[in-house]
């Protein structure tokens, strides 16, 4: 018996939970990005793209494709289809886990000026003129619009079309991962004196958060949004020794699955 498990992805992590899961004989697996990244990874595993029409659409790509486990292993800022996911499997009866890294925290000599959003990212800046290294998705930067009078160095996967509407700004286009002593050489050349980031955990991006520690740099940290209470992990290890528990859980019931 093959059981039908659908991953949300975008992510590192997905990608490797799908390989070990793609390597079981009683899985059948299907990989779903949302179709953000021009040219993509390769995953190494069946994949559809594109969204599903909210958490309804998602609760009916679940019914009619027969799901039996949904794993939500999406970026941590990418709240609504966290939401939608949660709502989905309710809907549909299918059991959800989740795969959340934990995010970073401050270590000593770090300068994190902590805000809750990107709009508070733009306010944090203040008004006299500074050199800033915008480390965060294409969608993001144009909120930078509206402070102009900084330099901004912006690195994204794609190309940011159209370009900021700011006199001052270089664009570099790279994929992680990043190690600590290129980024550390980047916060250097570019003279930077504020970086700011989303607190997205893991090793990948780190490297700029232990370089402008090393530089005695400011972080603009965005905080992590609020995502629903279901089961997760925080390794992709982990999560993938839950699925038999999981699948079981579902099959017996949902009494079954609180362990009553
Ligand atoms: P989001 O705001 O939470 O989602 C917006 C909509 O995009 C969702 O309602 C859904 O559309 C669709 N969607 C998102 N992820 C999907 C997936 N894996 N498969 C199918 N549809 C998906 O998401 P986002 O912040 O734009 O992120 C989009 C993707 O990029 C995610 O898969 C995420 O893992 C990845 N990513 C995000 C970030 C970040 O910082 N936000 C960073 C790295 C990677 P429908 O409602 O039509 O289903």
């Amino acid at each position: 018996m093959t059981h039908r498990i659908l991953i949300l992805g975008g992510t590192t992590e997905a990608r490797q939970l799908a390989g070990k899961l793609a390597a079981r004989t009683d899985v059948s697996l299907t990989l779903s990005l949302a179709g953000r990244t021009e040219n993509p990874v390769a995953q190494g595993v069946p994949t559809r793209v594109g969204g599903f029409g909210g958490a309804d659409g998602l609760a009916a790509y679940l019914r009619r494709t027969r799901i039996e486990l949904l794993i939500d292993a999406t970026h941590p800022y990418a709240a609504q289809i966290s939401a939608n996911a949660a709502e989905a499997a309710q809907e549909a009866g299918v059991p959800i886990a989740a795969l959340r890294r934990p995010g970073w925290e401050p270590a000593e000599g770090d300068r994190w000026t902590l805000v809750d959003s990107v709009a508070g990212a733009v306010t944090a800046l203040a008004a006299a003129p500074r050199r800033v290294f915008l480390a965060l998705g294409r969608q993001e930067v144009a909120a930078f619009e509206a402070v102009p009078q900084h330099h901004y160095l912006i690195r994204s996967v794609d190309p940011v079309e159209p370009r900021l509407a700011v006199p001052d700004a270089t664009y570099l286009l790279a994929r992680g991962p990043f190690r600590e002593a290129d980024e550390q050489a980047l916060l250097l050349e570019h003279r930077i004196d504020a970086v700011v980031s989303k607190n997205s955990g893991g090793e990948a991006t780190y490297g700029k958060i232990a370089a402008a520690r090393a530089l005695g740099i400011e972080v603009v940290m965005i905080g992590r949004p609020t995502l629903p209470d279901v089961a997760s992990a925080e390794s992709v290890e982990t999560l993938a020794a839950m699925v038999d528990h999981l699948l079981v859980g579902h099959f017996l019931g949902p009494a079954a699955e609180r362990g009553v």
